[in-house]
């Protein structure tokens, strides 16, 4: 069961590039024959305009990703309930997270998500740290895993969410911090650019549509979480749907939707990464 998912993704990703490869050269033979000299020149180009594709394009790039929960944290409600100074507020240092209606948590969704973002950025030569090691653990604390992301000197982090809201209710959002006179301040406008680009990215890559009840355009910003407040490195949550609602607890069910997710997020964090 463990070993599935790895060896799944090792599949989809020959497939994919297989695919694109050897699709886009059947069509261009197939047309050949009657193309006029114009397109004929135009298809001559079209290799060459393909420079050598960028095979690492996030080379030297640290990227830390956060899986929101853990799945042990039912388990001791005396560690997860502790309270932490997120220096607005005091606050339980985790929470067990949300699931769908037939049982499928918050952690392990945002744990399978997390594992192929950290193969897709990898790919793409990235160095990519996660916050916590498995989904049978417990925590760590929010202050903490705002804290990997700092000392790791991130580029870029990203806590992954999925939210737990009424049924009716659905679609993606990020958030993104706001300036609270502390630390964060100086990352807020590098954080805000982050999350615009990873909406766009999700948006595209999952069209899942844009929260129908919270924030404006699917961003919110907010001082309450301690992940972002205590972050010195640019970094967003985004919830990535409602898991209370049918349709996209469904989608959240299907590995190929997961897939989805993470290689939108990986498009949203190279596009910001890039900039
Ligand atoms: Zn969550």
């Amino acid at each position: 069961m463990r070993a599935l998912p790895a060896s799944v993704l090792v599949v989809c990703g020959l497939i994919a590039s297989a695919c694109g490869g050897t699709g886009t050269g059947g069509a261009a033979a197939g047309q050949a024959a009657p193309a006029t000299a114009a397109e004929q020149t135009a298809a001559e180009q079209t290799p060459a305009k393909q420079s050598p594709p960028d095979a690492k394009p996030l080379e030297g790039k640290v990227v830390v990703i956060d899986p929101g929960h853990n799945g042990g944290n039912y388990r001791d409600p005396k560690a997860v309930n502790r309270m932490v100074n997120v220096l607005t507020k005091w606050k339980p240092c985790d929470t067990t997270g949300t699931a769908t209606n037939s049982g499928y948590s918050e952690a392990a969704f945002t744990w399978d998500v997390s594992k192929r973002l950290v193969k897709i950025l990898e790919a793409r030569g990235a160095t990519v740290k996660l916050t916590r090691a498995g989904n049978n653990g417990v925590g760590p604390c929010i202050t903490e895993r705002a804290a990997i992301g700092n000392r790791a000197h991130a580029n870029a982090a990203i806590s992954i969410h999925g939210d737990g809201s009424a049924p009716a209710n659905h679609g993606f959002h990020v958030i993104m911090p706001k300036k609270i006179k502390g630390p964060v301040d100086k990352v807020v406008a590098a954080s805000s650019r982050l999350g615009i680009d990873v909406r766009d990215a999700f948006a595209k890559g999952t069209g899942l549509p844009y929260s129908t009840y919270v924030g404006r355009d699917a961003l919110d910003y907010r001082n309450d979480l301690g992940g972002l407040n205590l972050s010195t490195v640019p970094k967003i949550f985004i919830e990535c749907g409602n898991m209370r609602n049918a349709a996209e607890a469904a989608k959240f069910q299907d590995p190929s939707f997961r897939q989805k997710i993470a290689v939108a997020l990986a498009n949203g964090l190279q596009h910001y990464l890039k900039a």
